[in-house]
């Protein structure tokens, strides 16, 4: 049995050249400063969502499954796009969508009068 992986996994220099500056951290930590993003917020580069589950099989509503999420950011030094994190989460199983056949519905007022009025 391999060693169980801890997450989250955190990355805090380049893998590339070291540098520790971030252009996508450094833009949206400007703007929180100027009060144009709310404290806190983090907004990366890229994300990937890696759904760890056999998509041949049917899916079984309400069974769940781990779920990666990767978080990219840039180097602002040398332009290498890199993980910064990754964190594993679990996803749930949800039946797709029903399409409704006929498409549109038209809006108030257009629909044919069978009031017999
Ligand atoms: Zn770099």
């Amino acid at each position: 049995m391999e060693e169980e992986i801890k997450y989250p996994i955190r990355f805090d220099q380049c893998p590339s050249c070291g540098s520790v500056i971030r252009v996508m951290e450094r833009e949206v930590n400007r703007a929180i400063i100027l009060g144009n993003l709310p404290p806190k917020i983090a907004i990366p580069a890229l994300i990937t969502e890696s759904h760890i589950i056999d998509k041949r099989q049917p899916l079984v509503s309400a069974k769940k499954f781990p779920v990666l999420v990767c978080f990219y950011d840039v180097c602002a030094n040398c332009g290498t796009l890199y993980c910064r994190e990754v964190i594993k989460r679990e996803g749930l199983a949800q039946p797709k969508p029903k399409i409704l056949r006929g498409g549109l519905i038209p809006p108030r007022g257009l629909l044919p009068d069978i009031s017999g009025n």
